[in-house]
């Protein structure tokens, strides 16, 4: 048994130091990238946040949103839209706002064949989801559905350590997807003891993905907007939000009022609510690593929105940063304490 001593970090253990700027205002930041993708060779000119392929977040309202606020995001959507409804959606939207996401299930590999037989050149980017994206059996998948599409673009994971990003790079995959236990409703770390502090993940998977050209997308656990500029901060390419996006109109799921007080669900897409919704239970052999909560309904994302590219923007003037892309090379983080952290209101 070995142990590794050296410390891995949180958002919440860091804040941002601040450093001299010469910008006025927040509005002279640019918060948009332009990356062009390693293997499917397209280029991408976007604000590169990504809303979750889960219910209630990952989905069409929202990325009809998105293009309708001119916000620049995008989004993954949920795996479980019907063929018919996907190939509805991708006629009638620019598919610069969507990512199409699937398992590795036969059923969503099929689906997806079909859409591209019915739709050969709709989709120009796809998102391959696991929970665990160490097994041999995905690298399998990552290298077949590579070869199937050679010019989409291909997002796949998860994973938290330099040596399976580079794997998966050198398998096809043009965004590593980088998160094991840090989502809001995920369970991974409590039920299974396995994980990994996601600012550490960023930091040295952004780092194992830059040196082969690649890109990676930080996944889970930011829960306030300082928390997506310490992603972006340590190197993370693309960021994905599930709960900071959850609780809104555009999550396609039902209001409940109580007590005068309006909620939504939300679930983990591998919780007892998501696999009884779409698979009719939890199979035998796995335990549920996801859990449901009620959470404060929160009406047009449009202002949620504002507050988390406000708060990019703002974290860009603190650090000097002209540009979205400046931002890693201007950071350097300090550790506090998680109580000072706390005072700042810090995830
Ligand atoms: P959040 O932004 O809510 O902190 O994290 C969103 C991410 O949590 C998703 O993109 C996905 O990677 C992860 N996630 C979603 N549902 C589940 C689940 O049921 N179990 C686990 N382990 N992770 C989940």
């Amino acid at each position: 048994m070995r142990i590794e001593e050296d410390v891995k970090l949180d958002f919440k253990d860091v804040l941002i130091r601040p450093k001299r700027s010469t910008l006025a205002s927040r509005k002279d930041v640019d918060i948009t990238r332009d990356y062009q993708f390693k293997w499917s060779g397209r280029t991408y000119n976007g604000v590169p946040i990504i809303a979750a392929n889960m219910d209630g977040v990952g989905t069409f309202d929202m990325a009809k949103s998105f293009l309708r606020s001119q916000s620049g995001m995008s989004v993954a959507l949920h795996k479980h839209y019907p063929l018919e409804q996907l190939i509805e959606f991708f006629d009638e939207n620019d598919p610069i706002s969507a990512w199409y996401s699937i398992g590795m299930v036969k059923a969503d590999q099929e689906k997806l064949n079909e859409f591209i037989k019915l739709r050969p050149s709709k989709i120009d980017k796809i998102c391959l989801d696991v929970a665990n994206g160490y097994s041999e059996h995905f690298l399998d998948f990552v290298k077949r559905t590579r070869d199937m599409v050679p010019d989409i673009t291909i997002m796949a994971g998860n994973v938290v350590t330099g040596e399976m990003v580079e794997e998966l790079i050198l398998s096809g995959v043009d965004v590593v997807k980088v998160g094991i236990g840090p989502g809001s409703v995920c369970t991974t770390r409590k039920m299974t003891g396995v994980g990994y502090p996601q600012l550490s993940a960023i930091i040295e998977c952004a780092d194992a993905a830059h040196g082969l050209g690649g890109l990676i997308c930080a996944d889970g656990g930011c829960t306030v907007p300082g928390d997506i500029a310490k992603a972006f901060g340590a190197g993370a390419d693309f960021i994905m939000l599930g709960g900071m996006l959850a609780g809104h109109d555009q999550a396609e799921l039902d209001l409940v009022e109580e007590n005068g007080e309006k909620f939504m669900t939300f679930y983990g897409m591998s919780s007892d609510t998501a696999m009884t919704k779409h698979k009719g239970g939890v199979a035998e052999y796995r335990a549920s690593e996801g859990k449901t909560v009620k959470i404060p309904y929160r009406g047009d994302v449009s202002g949620t929105l504002q507050d988390i590219l406000g708060g990019i923007r703002s974290a860009c003037t603190y650090v000097g940063a002209r540009r979205l892309k400046e931002l890693p090379k201007r950071t350097t983080f300090i550790r506090v304490s998680q109580q000072i952290n706390n005072v700042f209101g810090g995830g």
